[in-house]
């Protein structure tokens, strides 16, 4: 069985793939989708903005598709940058200056209160219109500069007290354990499975 993830991130395709290599499933990606022009994510939730890329993948392409759409959310600033996480500092996209509005904004928050987590709605859409949500949340807090050099985003301010760690102090293997992505990754293998037989 072939299945489309509406991504052009090599990397979330490749985690997909390794998650269902047992399965008998290949995960094909936007990049084998020929003309594809980017949906606008205009919902104002993670699976409004998963589910609208899903539902385009599919009348597309006519094969079972799945988009995730993904963020962080910061107790302090009320669940922002949430699904503006991407361009958080405006236009282009950068990682770096999200991160310093980030660090500014809760300049005078005490470390007790500087709460924060990673969050992925991943939907997946059949050509039948069938719709299923699988969602994943990574606890975290947010520290006062940056520490680590792998990972992506806000990964080297996104601190994990169990791991004595920021995201960007993980291996990308431990990364992909644990990650919001992989737990809706991870539920979504045995709903594949059921469309399968
Ligand atoms: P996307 O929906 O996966 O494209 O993520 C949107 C934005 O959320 C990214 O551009 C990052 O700013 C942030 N983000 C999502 N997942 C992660 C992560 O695992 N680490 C750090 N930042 C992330």
């Amino acid at each position: 069985m072939k299945i489309l993830l509406a991504t052009q991130n090599q990397g979330k395709v490749r985690e997909l793939q390794e998650l269902l290599v047992d399965e008998g499933i290949e995960v094909l990606s936007l990049l084998d989708i020929p003309d594809w022009e980017d949906v606008e994510e205009n919902g104002v939730t993670f699976a409004d903005n998963a589910s609208l890329k899903a539902r385009e993948a599919v009348r597309r392409t006519g094969l079972i598709a799945l988009a995730d759409d993904s963020g962080l959310e910061v107790d302090a600033l009320n669940g922002a940058p949430g699904v503006y996480s991407a361009r958080y500092a405006g236009e282009p996209k950068d990682d770096e200056r999200n991160n310093d509005k980030l660090l500014h904004l809760l300049e005078t928050i005490p470390e007790e209160k500087r709460t924060a987590r990673f969050r992925c709605a991943l939907v997946m859409v059949t050509p039948f219109g069938e719709e299923y949500l699988t969602e994943g949340a990574v606890e975290g807090r947010i520290l006062t500069g940056c520490r680590g050099a792998d990972g992506f985003g806000y990964d080297p301010v996104f601190y994990l007290p169990e791991f004595a760690r920021t995201m960007a102090e993980l291996t990308l293997t431990e990364k992909n354990t644990l990650s919001h992505r992989a737990q809706a990754f991870r539920k979504v293998i045995p709903m594949l499975r059921n469309l399968k037989t």
